[in-house]
């Protein structure tokens, strides 16, 4: 049947070819019924149908627009419908002598690895490898071939026959069966390895950290498909005419993107792939000499693509070292990207690391597929340290054990680095150790560690260093949920609203929202838009979450969002003491041209000067500032003295108001081009407060935040007489040197005791945050306005019953039950004791 076909196929390639008239002659379809397969190039102008021939023959290779590739006899027939004209490729003249093989090999007595193994003596040295280094080499076969050959693996480790936790690495050559170098280069790196440990410190650490899996031929029946004994007639496919480097899984085509079933020899490498956590590995072919990465499958960069740049690069460079300068010198200097190359699909290196986590690159070794015996040595001594160093790679990066927190157990979580992990770029820590490696390039990530039934765990900021290993053991709580939330935004001026998004782990079904200084409060659904703020401040979010199985969660964001009153500039004039100043174009925007505004900024406090401090300036630079300007004076208009002319990136910086209004007025210009980011700047308003106190207890506070909190400095003047400051939790005794409270506090109330009556000048800027937390019962309350204000007006603004407000070391109380109110009003400068019904916050209302 086959016979036949052949012929009917040698008939119309006959017509076919003396149509294109492209060198056909019988020589060449007598090489094609030699091996079953043909191997041809052509010339293709529109690289687009590179993907689309890709599932029809197997394309080997691209340079510029020649392709060239393989077919069997069907591939063939399908190949010839596109009409390109074509040339069969025969190799140059090559004879058994170019291919020493050698059967009864010991490999102890081996002085030059210039031959090609029999298939017998294959199986003999494998054998040989296990026998002689029982300890560390374990040899046996992953399944059979089409024909019946043996696919050998040789596991290499110390401690061999116990699983440890330690990063697998497989080695696998010539899936290509006359793809030869790789057959013998591996042969021999089990022989190195093995050979060579307990001597070379390298291989010894290898052997000792990592579990080495090598198999040296993946397609046997390719290799000796003219016979056990000869490599000559070797050929690409498999014996069911397939190309086992295009029958795997792809990413993008699908399960069969090559049409075929999978063949025996590729099932058993899928096998062993799911069987075990195979951290890194390489496939080895020739026929090019370039070091291939992901992916091949679509144009699309691996998320670790610079890590695979790194490793490629530490391979051929170190190659370049020992090489004639012509090897290994294509592509970019010998490393390309398997996509930019030429697109396949079905191939092992994308099937791996796609479907396995696994980082597996393609490492094309001599530009000749059957290469001469004679040039094996060459090719080890060029690429041995390197097929080291590419192993030892996966002994670095980050690596440990994740862990049930209770129990201590293994638990195969994914390790997956947000907003850098793509396309199945995380790794999967193995089910008997929970061990993990991950190889990263250089830099900073934050690394997340989850697993079902588990709380998620992310490791912020580790710090990898190329050629080194960061060791983190993790473990995770089991749980099923786990409250979490984030906003769109969490900086926000004044007046406007943020969206809110459940991000919880597990299923909720219910949540309940609570936003402090929000409107709406509080909210019951799982992502609530539209919460609008009107106060200034920073403010708690929190969201409790419960499941059907009634299990809840809690988290509160304490001062999650922060408020602040945004003044964009514009024509006019305003009394505030807090905020940000910007240009027209506000925090993200330019300001626009031809702007021509006035604005003048009044203390929003009686008695107070403003305090303007630019952190960010940028508008049009001209040298005498003629384009676009900002000018500053201190008053009330520009007839007021001028501060200054601002352009370029030449910030105003701190600006005080000394006029005793206390303003500042601002002019800016934009002339008809060029606009820029503008400015930032933080409005304060700069006050003296004055505290009375008398000889005895006191309680005091202050609306003013000095300049410097520190309490030595603050009560300076006064320390002799001072002889104890007390708050929540902690006192300050200058004469025994004990300061258990910090700084000063301007939201925090403080009882004083005074030897004599003095007076504390305290020069800051006005603290514009108007509301104080207070919970259920007694609260030290401090006075947070620079005017008195009526108990009948704090209590309006207080969202929980108040039951009394004492003063500090006085007599005048607010008892409302009793209708009593001798205390009538708070005094600034001043503290008191509240107590209140239940949890909530007092506002201090402005200032008439
Ligand atoms: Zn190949």
């Amino acid at each position: 049947m086959k016979n036949l076909f052949t012929t009917i196929l040698i008939l119309f390639s006959l017509s076919v070819f003396s149509q294109s008239n492209t060198g056909f002659n019988p020589q060449q379809i007598e090489a094609f019924n030699k091996t079953g397969e043909l191997h041809f190039r052509f010339q293709l102008e529109d690289r687009e149908l590179i993907s689309k021939l890709s599932s029809v023959i197997s394309i080997d290779d691209v340079k510029g627009n020649e392709v060239f590739a393989y077919a069997n006899e069907l591939e063939f027939v399908r190949f010839l419908d596109f009409g390109l004209p074509f040339e069969i490729i025969v190799g140059p003249d090559m004879n058994e002598d170019d291919f020493r093989m050698l059967h009864n090999i010991n490999i102890d007595e081996i002085t030059s690895w210039d031959f090609y193994p029999t298939y017998q003596a294959y199986l003999d040295m494998m054998a040989q490898f296990a026998e002689d280094y029982p300890d560390l080499c374990q040899v046996f076969s992953i399944g059979q071939s089409v024909n019946g050959r043996e696919l050998m693996m040789a596991k290499i480790s110390d401690n061999v026959s116990v699983r440890e936790a330690e990063p697998q690495f497989l080695y696998t050559g010539t899936m290509h069966g006359d793809e030869l170098v790789g057959y013998v280069l591996l042969l021999r790196m089990i022989d190195y390895l093995l050979s060579n440990y307990g001597t070379d410190p390298k291989v010894t650490n290898l052997v000792n950290n990592m579990e080495i899996w090598i198999n040296p031929l993946a397609n046997p029946d390719g290799t000796f498909y003219g016979g056990n004994n000869t490599v000559l007639g070797s050929r690409r496919y498999n014996a069911n005419s397939v190309d086992l480097n295009r029958n795997y899984p792809d990413p993008e085509d699908g399960q069969h993107p090559d049409g075929n079933p999978w063949q025996p020899e590729t099932l058993a490498f899928m096998q062993l792939a799911e069987d075990n956590n195979f951290v890194m590995s390489a496939n080895t072919h020739s026929g090019a000499e370039v070091i291939n990465y992901p992916w091949d499958t679509w144009a699309q960069r691996a998320a670790d693509d610079d890590w695979w740049i790194f490793v490629g690069r530490q391979y051929v460079d170190t190659v370049h070292l020992y090489s004639p300068a012509s090897y290994l010198d294509g592509f970019e200097n010998g490393i390309t990207n398997g996509y930019d190359w030429y697109s396949i699909a079905g191939g092992r290196q994308d099937y791996m690391n796609y479907f396995h986590y696994c980082r597996e690159v393609t490492m094309e070794l001599s530009n000749v597929k059957k290469l001469a015996a004679s040039q094996l040595e060459a090719h080890w001594d060029w690429n041995y340290r390197s097929l080291l160093n590419y192993m030892e790679q996966c002994t670095y990066g980050v690596s440990g054990v994740v862990t049930d927190l209770n129990t201590g157990g293994p638990i195969a979580a994914k390790v997956f680095i947000d907003g850098h992990d793509i396309d199945n770029s995380f790794v999967l820590a193995e089910g008997e150790f929970g061990f993990y490696q991950r190889m990263l390039d250089e830099g900073d990530y934050d690394i997340t560690f989850s697993a079902p039934g588990y709380f998620p765990e992310t490791v912020q900021n580790v710090t990898i260093d190329n050629y080194s290993t960061v060791e983190l053991n993790v473990q995770l709580s089991p749980g099923t949920l786990l409250a979490d939330f984030l906003a769109s935004e969490t900086e926000i001026g004044l007046g406007t609203s943020i969206n809110f998004f459940d991000n919880s782990y597990g299923s909720p079904v219910g949540w309940h929202w609570q936003f402090e200084g929000g409107e709406p409060a509080e909210a019951f659904v799982k992502n609530p838009s539209g919460v609008q703020y009107s106060i200034e401040g920073d403010f708690d979010v929190s969201l409790t979450v419960h499941n059907s199985a009634g299990d809840s969660s809690v988290l509160s964001k304490q001062n999650y969002i922060h408020v602040t009153n945004e003044i964009l500039m514009h024509n006019g004039a305003i009394e505030v003491c807090s905020g940000l100043f910007y240009d027209s174009g506000g925090k993200d925007g330019n300001y626009q041209d031809d702007e021509d505004f006035t604005l003048t900024i009044a203390p929003g406090v009686d008695g107070a000067k403003m305090m303007i401090d630019f952190e960010e300036f940028n508008v049009e630079n001209q040298s005498s500032c003629n384009y676009d300007w900002l000018k500053i004076f201190d008053g009330p208009s520009t007839s007021s003295p001028i501060i200054g002319t601002y352009c370029g990136t030449d910030s105003p910086g701190q600006v005080n108001a000394t006029n005793p209004d206390g303003k500042l007025t601002f002019q800016f210009h934009s002339d008809y081009s060029e606009t820029r980011p503008g400015w930032k700047a933080s409005v304060y308003c700069g006050m003296e407060q004055t505290l009375n106190m008398g000889s005895g207890w006191n309680g005091i506070s202050s609306v003013v935040c000095p300049i410097d909190t520190d309490l030595e400095i603050m009560f300076q003047g006064i320390i002799d007489d001072l002889i104890i400051l007390q708050g929540d939790g902690g006192v300050f005794w200058p004469n025994e040197n004990v300061n258990t409270l910090g700084n000063w506090d301007p939201t925090m109330a403080y009882q004083i005791k005074l030897q004599d009556d003095v007076q504390l000048n305290i020069i800051g800027t006005v603290t514009t945050n108007n509301r104080i937390d207070i919970s259920e019962g007694w609260n030290n309350l401090p006075v947070l306005t620079t005017c008195p204000i009526a108990i009948n007006d704090l209590v309006n603004g207080t969202n929980t019953g108040i039951l009394f407000i004492i003063e500090v070391a006085g007599t005048e109380i607010y008892w409302p039950d009793m209708g009593i109110n001798s205390l009538e009003q708070l005094m600034p400068g001043k503290s008191y004791y509240l107590k209140s019904e239940g949890d909530g916050s007092v506002i201090f209302p402005d200032c008439e």
